[in-house]
């Protein structure tokens, strides 16, 4: 072994050690509740696919019309040879299922908050961060040199203490303009599956002349009258500068989308890097997603609205007769923390073991010693496959949160 495979592998048995190690399962069906791994079929409870569109003919058919029509790759980037009437056609859909004035697709979710946040905040600016925000928004913050304040996980208090602050700092900026300050949340955490008070922090941002921006990836298409997200449901769409979410979770395709002003939008096609210089989404995303933002609006996806929200009653009550502990947020993502990782991984092992599929969820993802199943409910999901995902947790794990401990 040569010095660098050396080094590699003595981290690899470090991240071993610490019941940290993840490796690829491959499936050999679609993403579906039902999934083939490893000549097995598993009840799969782990995939974003909320409204079980990943694998729904209608996007289907609108990828394959769009290979027809625009072929598999897309060329270049959207600036260097021509965009792509497949993309246009998806960011007005998505201006208008949001009711915002423009919208823009990145390759994936990751490089929106990449794109937008590097493109806004800049190293004399400061960039506030809900403590459990996504992996992208952290790196993104540090990428643009910003002043980077965190405020514990929705802890109102502590972000108006840090916007006192940056209104009370004096600022010698080597740039002509005056620092700026971004506030960045989800509405609906990945991980807890719990919801950002929005209206509170839209008053603080206003009372501080901040900007803010939320993702929205596990909201769009699950939340509102319309379905836009949790912004439209409390009504304060119209307050946010900039709106982001993915095309990967319930809107069942890939991209990521930010929408708000069509100054921003322009804005971003001259400086958003991760726009600037990638090579555009292939045209059977585009028009997959485009097909699913459709989908949701229409009663067809209210149906499957209330088809997963009905199940997610059903695990919820279920699991709190049985005396685990779970927040009161209507939400599809229903973490069960266990605790320590390598009881994580034995739950998750043991569930395998009787036909489900859910993923043991660690550090970096979650904090050290916050370990869970993160159960993830889909549109796709019958109610006897809830039932039987319930069945195959008690007996797995027949006292919450505490069974199959390894031993020291
Ligand atoms: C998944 C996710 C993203 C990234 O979106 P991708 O399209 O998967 O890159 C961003 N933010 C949150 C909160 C997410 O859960």
């Amino acid at each position: 072994m040569n010095d660098f495979t050396a080094e590699l592998a003595l981290r690899l048995e470090e991240i071993r050690r610490q019941g940290l190690y993840r490796e690829l399962r491959r499936v050999d069906s679609p993403q579906s509740p039902r999934a083939r791994m490893a000549g097995r079929d598993l009840l799969n409870f782990s995939s974003n696919d909320y409204l079980g569109l990943a694998n729904h003919p209608r996007l289907n058919e609108a990828s394959i019309r769009a290979v027809e029509r625009f072929g598999s790759g897309s060329g270049a980037s959207r600036l260097i040879c021509g965009s792509l009437a497949c993309h246009h056609e998806l960011e007005e859909a998505l201006a208008a299922f949001k009711n915002t004035e423009a919208a823009l697709a990145f390759s994936s979710g990751y490089a929106a908050a990449n794109g937008v946040i590097a493109a806004v905040i800049g190293k004399d600016d400061i960039i506030v961060l809900d403590k459990l925000v996504h992996a992208c928004i952290i790196d993104a913050a540090r990428l643009t040199g910003a002043k980077l304040r965190i405020f514990a996980h929705n802890d109102l208090n502590e972000l108006e203490d840090i916007l006192r602050w940056t209104n009370q700092r004096a600022v010698a900026t080597t740039s002509a303009r005056s620092s700026r300050t971004l506030i960045v949340t989800e509405s609906v955490f990945s991980m807890d599956g719990d919801f950002a008070p929005l209206r509170e922090i839209v008053s603080l941002k206003e009372k501080y002349g901040a900007w803010l921006m939320v993702d929205e990836a596990h909201a769009t298409g699950l939340y509102g009258k319309n379905r836009r997200g949790l912004a439209e449901e409390l009504q304060v769409s119209e307050n946010i500068e900039i709106q982001m979410g993915t095309m990967g979770k319930a809107l069942g395709s890939a991209g990521g989308y930010i929408t708000g002003s069509r100054t921003l939008i322009e804005y971003l096609i001259n400086r958003a890097r991760t726009f600037i210089f990638s090579t555009a989404p292939v045209p059977a995303a585009s028009a997959a997603a485009r097909a699913a933002v459709e989908l949701v609006q229409s009663p067809e996806g209210l149906a499957r609205n209330n088809h997963l929200w009905s199940l997610v009653d059903q695990i919820k009550n279920g699991l709190r007769q049985n005396g685990w502990t779970l927040s009161d947020f209507p939400s599809a993502i229903v973490p069960l923390i266990i605790g320590a990782e390598a009881d994580a991984l034995a739950a998750a092992a043991a569930l395998r073991e009787s036909g489900i599929y859910i993923p043991a969820i660690r550090y970096p993802t979650v904090a050290r010693g916050q370990a869970r199943l993160r159960l993830t409910l889909t549109a796709a999901h019958t109610s006897e496959e809830a039932d039987r995902f319930f069945q195959a947790l008690t007996s797995a794990l027949p006292t919450p949160h505490s069974a199959l401990r390894t031993s020291p």
